[in-house]
C-alpha cells in the first residue's frame, strides 16, 4: 500500500496536485485512509456524494441494478433511464432530457441546442453564445471556450469559435454586444464555482431571463455544481424567479457515478431530432438507478435541512477572527480568509477536516444530509484552522 502514491505518480497523468493522502474506505461524511486516520469530508468528491460515502440506500439501488443489466445501448429501452427523465422533468416542469456522462458533456449538448434553436429558426450565421466572466464550464474545448476565465484556455487554443465573455451584473454589456452579434443562447452558473462560490444578483438573473425571452435567445443555466439539491432548492435557479430554456447537471446528480443531464424546455424540446446527438454510456442504467435514488430523497424536509445547516455555517464563521467573509447558497459556501485558502486547507486536513479551494477562498461542499453534529465538529476546526 506504501507504494500507492509513488505508483500514481509515475502512471497517472500529472494533471491533478494531489494531497499526500489515500482514501481507502468511507461511510457517510467520514473517510478513512491508508493510515487509518479518519477526516470529515467537506468536498463530497467536488458535490458529487450528495448522500455521503457508501450510502445505504443508494449503494443497495445501485447493486440492484447492477445485477439486472449494467448497460445497454440507447437502441432500447431500460426502466432506470425512462424514470430518471420522467423524475426531471417533473420536479422542473421541463419537457426532455438528454443524458450524458459528465458536466462538460452535458454543456456540450446545451451548447448544440441553442445553436440548433437558433440556426433553425434564425439562420446559420446565430450562433454566438454568451457567458459570464468569472466563470466555469468544463474542460472539453468548446466548454472550456465557454468559460470566462483565461488561464483555462492558455495552451489550447484555437478553442471552438463563436463564444463571447460578459461582466456579471451588467446589461449594459450584453445589450451593447447584441447589437453587434447574432446571439444564440446565454449560459450562466447562478453561483460561480469554481470562480469562488460567488452567487449572482437576483435581480440581474431576473434581467437575463427576461432578456433572452424578448428576443429569442436560448437561456441556459449551468447547474453541474449548484444542482441536486446543493443550494437548498433541487436547482439553484428555483430560488431566482426565473424558468431557464434549458438546465444542465451532472456532479451530485447520480451520488457519486458518472452521469450529466441536459434538461430542455417547452421552446426547444423538439430542437433535438433523431440522429442529432447521442453518447454510448449516456443514460446507463446503473447510473440512472442511482440518480433515482438520489432524487427520489431530495424532498422539502431534506431541503428545508440543507438550508438550516448553511444558516448555521454563515453564523458561526462570519465575523470570527481571520474570516474575512462568508458567501454561497445552501451547502455551496466559500470562505474569504486573512491567511492563504491553501494554508488553511492544509491545516484542516491535518485535523482531520478535508474542504476545498476555490480562486482564494476556503470551499466547502459537504454531503446533503451530513449530521449537525459532525459539521459543528468540522466548522469549529475550520474556525481555529483561520484564527
Ligand atoms: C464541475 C463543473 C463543470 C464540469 O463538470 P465535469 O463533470 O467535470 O465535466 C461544468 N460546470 C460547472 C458549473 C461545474 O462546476
Amino acid at each position: 500500500m506504501a507504494d500507492i502514491k509513488s505508483i500514481d505518480n509515475q502512471y497517472v497523468a500529472n494533471t491533478y496536485a494531489r494531497f499526500p493522502v489515500t482514501i481507502v474506505s468511507g461511510k457517510g461524511s467520514v473517510v478513512c485512509d491508508d493510515t487509518g486516520k479518519e477526516y470529515i469530508d467537506l468536498g463530497s468528491g467536488i458535490a458529487v456524494t450528495s448522500f455521503g460515502i457508501a450510502d445505504d440506500a443508494w449503494a443497495a439501488a445501485v447493486e440492484e441494478q447492477l445485477h439486472k443489466v449494467q448497460h445497454m445501448s440507447n437502441l432500447y429501452y431500460t426502466e432506470p433511464c425512462a424514470v430518471l427523465a420522467q423524475m426531471l422533468c417533473e420536479k422542473t416542469g421541463m419537457k426532455k432530457v438528454f443524458f450524458g456522462n459528465s458536466g462538460a458533456e452535458a454543456n456540450e449538448c446545451a451548447i448544440k441546442v441553442a445553436r440548433k434553436y437558433a440556426q433553425d429558426k434564425k439562420g446559420a450565421d446565430w450562433y454566438t453564445i454568451v457567458t459570464l466572466k468569472n466563470s466555469f464550464h468544463g474542460r472539453t474545448l468548446t466548454t472550456l471556450a465557454a468559460t470566462g476565465q483565461e488561464h483555462y484556455h492558455e495552451l489550447f487554443t484555437p478553442l471552438t469559435p463563436g463564444f463571447a465573455h460578459v461582466e456579471a451584473g451588467s446589461m449594459a454589456e450584453l445589450e451593447k454586444l447584441a447589437k453587434t452579434t447574432k446571439i444564440a443562447g446565454v449560459l450562466i452558473e447562478c453561483v460561480q464555482g469554481e470562480g469562488g462560490v460567488v452567487p449572482l444578483d437576483a435581480d440581474y438573473v431576473k434581467a437575463l431571463d427576461a432578456f433572452c425571452k424578448a428576443n429569442d435567445i436560448v437561456f441556459m443555466v449551468d447547474e453541474v455544481q449548484t444542482g441536486n439539491g446543493r443550494t437548498g432548492s433541487l436547482y439553484a435557479y428555483q430560488q431566482f424567479g426565473v424558468m431557464p430554456d434549458v438546465v444542465t447537471t451532472a456532479k451530485g446528480l447520480a451520488g457519486g457515478l458518472p452521469m450529466g443531464a441536459c434538461l430542455m424546455g417547452e421552446k426547444v424540446e423538439k430542437v433535438l431530432g433523431y440522429g442529432d446527438h447521442g453518447s454510448t454510456f449516456g443514460g446507463n442504467p446503473v447510473c440512472a438507478a442511482g440518480a433515482v435514488s438520489i432524487l427520489s430523497r431530495i424532498d422539502d424536509a431534506l431541503l428545508a435541512d440543507v438550508r438550516q445547516k448553511s444558516a448555521y455555517v454563515f453564523e458561526t464563521l462570519t465575523g470570527v477572527p481571520g474570516v474575512k467573509g462568508v458567501t454561497g447558497m445552501g451547502l455551496m459556501i466559500g470562505i474569504a480568509t486573512e491567511k492563504p485558502a491553501g494554508e488553511v486547507v492544509k491545516k484542516c486536513m491535518e485535523k482531520g477536516v478535508l474542504c476545498l479551494t476555490a480562486k482564494d477562498k476556503v470551499r466547502l461542499l459537504p454531503a446533503l444530509n451530513i449530521p449537525m453534529e459532525v459539521l459543528a465538529k468540522a466548522v469549529e476546526v475550520i474556525k481555529n484552522a483561520c484564527a
